[in-house]
């Protein structure tokens, strides 16, 4: 057979399929956002319809992968977690990364008229991508903190630097201004010059998006006999928060199911 001389150039391809019994960690960021965010006007320091477009995207790639357990976004970025059990493509790295980077930018183009209808999509959006394995507990919830604790350290310095902008003064200004401040800096001068409590802001600017899956009961009523019965049906929930302290953990026990 002819395509038997050329087989053999599969064989070149590498193995890269990731350890067993670990937890996976894929992260997307956009490709030059600040840039992307300027070109789109997004609201300065966080644009709401650009948090939705990301978080429905996220969404729906939790709806098509059933092994993602949880999943984290903040700014341009989003950090999904498959269960360590997952054998999704053979746990072949190249494979699920490229389809859920691919499929992620998709869900972003398709839905930006829905979140953006004064604003035309004017250029193509991209994102890259990196697959990493945590074998522990403590190693993935430290992952989770890590982006969340980054979150709020850019958001209350996003906070500062735009209220400050906003009040009159160059880019070049506000940072020369923020430089070497510690966060009780920042808070103090939010307070004092601009009458800001950051703790009062909204919990989605502070604390980013958490998506997980949640147990729900729905208890049904047969017609005919007048029985009940409950089904279980697993939900993916939005929220907005804390993931650092014990609490969300002990309430959703998603890593140990
Ligand atoms: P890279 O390609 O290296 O990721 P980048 O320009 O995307 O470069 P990031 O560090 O990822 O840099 O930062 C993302 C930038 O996108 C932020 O600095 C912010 O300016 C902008 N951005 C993202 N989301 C929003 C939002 N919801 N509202 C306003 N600005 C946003
Ligand atoms: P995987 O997700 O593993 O890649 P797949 O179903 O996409 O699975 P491929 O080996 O990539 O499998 O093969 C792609 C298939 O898509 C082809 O076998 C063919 O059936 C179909 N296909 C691709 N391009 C065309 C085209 N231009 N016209 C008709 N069919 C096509
Ligand atoms: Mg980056
Ligand atoms: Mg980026
Ligand atoms: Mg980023
Ligand atoms: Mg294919
Ligand atoms: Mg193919």
């Amino acid at each position: 057979m002819a395509n038997t001389q050329f087989q053999y150039v599969k064989k070149f391809e590498q193995d890269d399929s990731l350890l067993l019994n670990t937890w996976l960690v894929v992260r997307i960021d956009g490709r030059s956002f600040h840039k992307f965010s300027q070109i789109h006007s997004f609201e300065k320091p966080n644009d709401k319809r650009a948090i939705g477009l990301m978080n429905q995207a996220a969404k729906q790639i939790m709806e098509e992968f059933g092994d993602v357990i949880i999943a984290y976004g903040q700014s341009d970025e989003y950090s999904f977690v498959l269960h360590k059990s997952t054998t999704l493509y053979s746990r072949r790295a190249s494979k699920i990364l490229s389809t859920f980077v691919s499929l992620f930018t998709g869900y972003y183009i398709y839905n930006w008229k829905n979140f953006f209808p004064d604003q035309e999509l004017k250029e193509i959006p991209s994102f890259d991508s990196r697959i990493i394995c945590y074998p522990s507990k403590k190693n993935i919830r430290d992952y989770l903190s890590w982006r969340q604790a980054d979150c709020h350290i850019n958001s209350l310095y996003n906070t500062c630097f735009w209220c400050l902008v906003k009040s009159g003064i160059s880019e070049k200004e506000a940072t020369e201004q923020l430089r070497g401040t510690f966060s009780n800096d920042k808070n103090e001068l939010l307070f004092s010059k601009f009458g800001i409590n950051y703790n009062d802001l909204p919990q989605i600017n502070r604390k980013g998006t958490v998506l997980y899956r949640k147990i729900e009961e729905i208890e049904t009523i047969r017609n005919d006999t007048n029985q009940k019965s409950i089904s279980k049906k697993k939900k993916i929930i939005m929220d907005h928060i804390d993931i650092i302290s014990e609490k969300f953990w002990k309430e959703n026990p998603i890593l140990t199911e």
